[in-house]
């Protein structure tokens, strides 16, 4: 019995769990199928996610209007994310054939190359299109029919609908040709005569209607409106007459022009043609000639317009449905100008109205009145030559003062230099002139003492060999300062011309305990100079060696051959020269050390002599010096090739050796 009582309660609990996990499938398994079912839907909603909007124009793939409409469309479409649009493009070119026969072709077409790929939506840029889509979509036999339609660029009266074209909605102009007539009579308020330039399409027959429309209705409906009509370019500049030219004649230009070749001009040429015959202002409603010589006009911007068409495909879109609520709306339009224009044609930048845009003008123009800024560009130009010239005068002054104080300080370092010199001249005059003096006093005392006299009469000819030294060089400078300092050129062995200067000096040498070495690869170096300058230039660089040189050291010699050159080198193993006195040296008058009291003789005129002479020879000297090591002097001669004869130095009459007692005599005392 308790048995089968705990069967009894075991079989209910199963058949409990049981039913329950029965009742949780079921409600998964339902789950399941709502979800599906869920999902379905939501595929079938979502079915329409591509959607084909065919864009007709009535141009050409080429025209601006056209194009930069489809622009903003596009744009318009770019990131929508849930869905998207193909945008497909015909143009029906109407201008070239505008027969009735070619628009059915062309609808005709329409139809079979898109009975496969419906057209969801409809949209006519223009007048024309528009005029011809209305027709077809609301045709019963057309593939068409009531796809809804979208329109731009058409007029109210056109785009007047009937209540039943329910799918049919747009933009239609805005009230452009009104206010630019408005414009131009604000800006040219003596206008007397518009002239109208346009092509044949309806769009530019319904701008005509507008204007006379306009004025008709208009406190100056005195103004004269003269169309001049043509789809060619040609026949257009043929229409405009002289008194088009008038001074109060203004002109508005829509439409397209073509060459009699059914060419169509770009924008800029036909301004450019019209500009040729047309000397007045030119405005417009159309956004291509804005920028392309045209002063401006009110214009309604293409891109936005595109856009604008956009919303309205994508409000149709999201409410799937063909149904349109039909609010028609109206082109924005905007006040362009361009700045190169207004001083073109001479308006006045202050009669410009509120909220106008100026196009082509750079940050740094100012939008005054012509004179005006003539005025401030005057002044700027004037400001900027003043500002230059006084800066001009300001650096050239400073300069002049520069190359003054330049100039003073170096008449002060000559004057002084002069100064010294003239002090070291009175000083070499009056030291052996004052030797000789006392010596004589002393002769004249000791006259019977032979060996006494001799010695003092040394001394006389000695400082008196100094002071012909002095003369000497004195007169040489002189020549060589008024140009009278000739060279006398003979062919000579210059081996043989150098070596004789060092033997002379040998003696004299000697007697300082100095020894003197020439050394020579060469034997014979054949070459025309001025043998007794170039000795006296030997000598003097010889007589400084020894002069600045302690006693004992050496003295060398050598010369050389050197392409087309000779070199000849003389070193010292005396005081030295500083590095920085190095080029010093060879100026007039200088001297390294030149108090009174310096220990060597001299007048520091030697040196430039030399230099004056090698420099008459074409050649150039140069010198390398350590204090405390010594000096080395370097000249180079060019080697001269002449026909003379060589001159034989020993047959020679050598007036030079009397020269050398009277060179070393500020150099042995
Ligand atoms: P000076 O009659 O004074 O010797 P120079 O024109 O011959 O005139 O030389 C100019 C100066 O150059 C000398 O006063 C001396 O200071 C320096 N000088 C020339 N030759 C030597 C040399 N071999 N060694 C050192 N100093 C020299």
């Amino acid at each position: 019995m308790r048995m089968g009582k705990k069967m009894k309660k075991l079989k209910w609990i199963k058949g409990y769990i049981l039913s329950v996990l029965a009742i949780v499938l079921i409600c998964f398994n339902i789950g399941a199928v709502t979800t599906k079912h869920k999902e379905s839907t939501a595929i079938e909603l979502n079915v329409k996610n591509n959607y084909n909007v065919l864009v007709i124009s009535s141009y050409n793939e080429k025209n601006i209007r056209t194009t930069n409409n489809i622009k903003g469309l596009k744009k318009y479409f770019e990131n929508k994310k849930d869905y998207k649009v193909n945008i497909l493009t015909e143009f029906l070119d109407i201008k070239n054939r505008n027969d009735i026969n070619y628009i059915d072709k062309f609808i005709r077409l329409l139809q079979v190359k898109y009975e496969k790929s419906p057209i969801d939506y409809i949209y006519t840029v223009d007048y024309e299109a528009f005029n011809i889509l209305k027709e077809v979509v609301t045709s019963k036999e057309s593939i068409f029919y009531q796809t809804p339609l979208i329109f731009s660029g058409v007029d109210t009266d056109t785009a007047l609908l009937k209540s039943k074209d329910e799918y049919i909605t747009g933009s239609v102009f805005g009230e452009n040709i009104y206010k630019l007539f408005n414009l131009i009579l604000y800006l040219h308020s003596n206008v007397e005569k518009i002239n109208i330039i346009l092509d044949e399409s309806k769009y530019c027959n319904f701008i005509k209607d507008e204007i006379n429309e306009v004025v008709k209705t208009h406190s100056r409906d005195d103004i004269e409106l003269n169309f001049i009509q043509s789809n060619y370019i040609n026949e257009i500049v043929e229409k405009i007459s002289a008194d088009d030219n008038a001074l109060n004649t203004v002109n508005i230009i829509g439409g397209e022009y073509q060459y009699t070749n059914n060419e169509y001009l770009s924008s800029e040429t036909t301004i450019s043609v019209l500009k040729k015959c047309l000397y007045s202002p030119i405005y417009s409603i159309d956004e291509t000639y804005l920028g392309k010589g045209i002063v401006g006009g009110y214009i309604s911007n293409q891109e936005d317009i595109g856009t604008n068409i956009g919303k309205t495909i994508d409000k149709l879109i999201n409410k799937q449905t063909n149904s349109i609520n039909r609010v028609v709306t109206k082109q924005k339009e905007k006040c362009y100008i361009d700045y190169e224009s207004i001083y073109e044609y001479d308006i006045n930048p202050a009669n410009l109205p509120k909220g106008i845009i100026v196009i082509n003008r750079s940050p740094f123009e100012l939008l005054l009145p012509k004179n005006i800024k003539y005025i401030i560009r005057l002044t700027i130009v004037w400001s900027i030559l003043i500002v230059s010239v006084s800066f001009y005068f300001n650096i050239s002054a400073r300069v002049t003062r520069r190359k003054e104080k330049r100039e003073e300080k170096l008449a002060k370092e000559r004057e002084k230099l002069r100064s010294d010199y003239i002090i070291n001249i009175s000083h070499e005059l009056r030291t052996p002139l004052n030797i000789i003096m006392n010596s004589i006093k002393l002769i004249e005392n000791n006259i019977d003492n032979k060996n006494y006299v001799k010695s003092k009469l040394n001394n006389v000819t000695r400082n008196t060999n100094r002071l012909l030294k002095l003369v000497e060089n004195i007169i040489q400078i002189q020549k060589i300062d008024l140009g009278v300092q000739k060279l006398s050129l003979d062919k000579c062995n210059v081996v043989e011309v150098v070596e004789e200067v060092f033997i002379a000096i040998v003696p004299y040498a000697k007697e300082k305990g100095i020894e003197v070495i020439f050394d020579t690869e060469e034997e014979e170096i054949i070459s025309s100079i001025d043998i007794e300058k170039i000795q006296r230039v030997i000598l003097n660089l010889l007589s400084n060696g020894i002069k600045f040189s302690k006693s004992y050291g050496k003295i060398y010699g050598n010369i050389r051959q050197l392409g087309k050159n000779v070199i000849i080198e003389i070193k010292d193993e005396g005081i030295g020269i500083p590095k920085d006195k190095l080029n010093e040296i060879f100026h007039r008058y200088y001297q390294v050390d030149s108090s009174l009291s310096r220990v060597n003789e001299g007048a520091g005129i030697g040196l430039s002599i030399v230099n004056d002479i090698i420099e008459l020879h074409n050649g150039n000297i140069c010198v390398d010096s350590n204090v405390g090591e010594g000096s080395r002097f370097i000249i180079k001669l060019p080697i001269l090739k002449t026909n003379k004869q060589v001159v034989n130095l020993s047959e020679r009459l050598n007036p030079f050796l009397n020269n050398v007692e009277i060179e070393m005599s500020d150099v042995i005392k």
